[in-house]
């Protein structure tokens, strides 16, 4: 019965509910399907993007992040631009395909134009031929524009929770964070042209079951390019942290984060899924189970070492104190270890992208 639903051409919000319940030889069927339809879609290999966490500086304050506005035992940081390109360079040198260039959300004149210059230098050194992720928040379109005119391929910015009531749990009731500002963003990334990505945190506070599959649905009716979704993990020093009792245990965000990714690899199945940083952090082998049931991206970190630690999204974050170097040998035996080969050298565009631009 399982195996029958899993291939209906459109699986409805209780089809979801149900298999996001999944336990036993139904759960281990869900994971066995979604590791198909992924060899056959997007095949066994694993496109790598260098995540360069270049600043924790944040105008914004949302309620579950370590690095919001508000936090202030966070010390600052940002790189510098001779920083960000070495971290670029060497990602290039590795043959890693792409970067992706994280930050918090600040808006002005003096961000984006260092923003564009630094994208005109990494495609400068890299012959074009490095991929860009950007995600650096919400801004104007015509901010997306001139970004993208940069050098900047695509861009990844989560809506978090698609249900307007839980997204407004989840940050402060203001212009700054208002869902439709956010939702906005998300159609001018594809009106700019960009490869477009978003994703949800799995298991935050009042979330149910009903709203992880309405995120499903809202991603795939948005037709989005790439997804990054992973577990909410708490933070003392955030207003969220007052719930903490009321969560689900970590496993069960984990199960639940796993069973994310196969039911998005099954209802689109030629997008750009990555295991996030935050599996690892619950589960040791937590990306590789991800890139077992339907992701095919890995983002090392090849921030700085220095300043790694600062980029404390929630507790326990995972691989604060290696080395650029000590994360490569480590993926590259991750990767092998479920049987996925290292797309090194290819950049790994979308192929969901690439059929829509068509
Ligand atoms: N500032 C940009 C933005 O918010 O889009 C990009 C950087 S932000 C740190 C990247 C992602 O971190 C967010 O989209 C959010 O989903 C995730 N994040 C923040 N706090 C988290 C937490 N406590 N647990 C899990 N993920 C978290
Ligand atoms: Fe800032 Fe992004 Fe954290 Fe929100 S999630 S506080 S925008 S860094």
């Amino acid at each position: 019965m399982i195996k029958d639903i899993l291939k209906k051409a459109q699986l409805s919000q209780s089809d979801l509910v149900m298999l996001l319940q999944t336990t036993g030889e139904d759960r281990q069927e869900l994971f066995r399907y979604a590791a198909e339809v992924k060899e056959k879609y997007v095949q066994n290999k694993v496109y790598l993007r260098g995540l360069i966490e270049f600043s924790n500086i944040c105008g914004k304050d949302c309620y579950y992040c370590g690095i919001r506005r508000s936090n202030s035992k966070v010390k600052r940081y940002n790189l510098t631009d001779e920083e960000i390109l070495n971290a670029a360079s060497y990602a290039y040198k590795q043959n890693y395909g792409s970067i992706v260039m994280q930050s918090g959300e600040l808006e002005s004149k003096k961000f984006t134009t260092r923003i564009t210059r630094l994208l005109e230098q990494i495609k400068d050194m890299s012959d074009g031929k490095l991929r860009v992720t950007l995600s650096c928040g919400e801004q104007d379109l015509e901010i997306y524009k001139e970004w993208f005119k940069a050098g900047a391929d695509r861009y990844l910015l989560r809506i978090e929770a698609s249900n307007k009531e839980l997204y407004m749990k989840l940050h402060p009731n203001d212009e700054l964070h208002s869902y439709k500002r956010r939702s906005k963003a998300l159609k001018d990334l594809r009106t700019a042209g960009y490869q477009t990505g978003t994703g949800v945190m799995i298991g935050v506070p009042f979330q149910t079951h009903e709203d992880l599959a309405n995120d499903l649905l809202f991603m795939q009716n948005i037709d989005i390019d790439m997804v990054g979704m992973g577990p909410y993990l708490e933070h003392k020093d955030t207003p969220l942290y007052q719930y903490k009792d009321e969560l689900l245990p970590n496993e069960e965000r984990f199960d639940l984060s796993l069973k994310m990714i196969a039911l998005l690899r099954i209802m689109m199945k030629d997008i750009n899924i990555a295991a996030s940083t935050a599996m690892q952090t619950i589960d040791p082998q937590g990306r590789e189970k991800a890139i077992e049931v339907g992701a095919n991206v890995f983002m090392p970190n090849i921030t700085p070492c220095l300043v790694r630690g600062d980029y404390k999204l929630y507790e326990d974050k995972p691989c604060t104190d290696e080395s650029p170097e000590d994360c490569q040998r480590c993926i590259e035996a991750r990767i092998a270890s479920v049987s996925n080969d290292v797309a090194y050298g290819e950049q790994g565009d979308s192929k969901h992208y690439v059929e829509r631009r068509k």
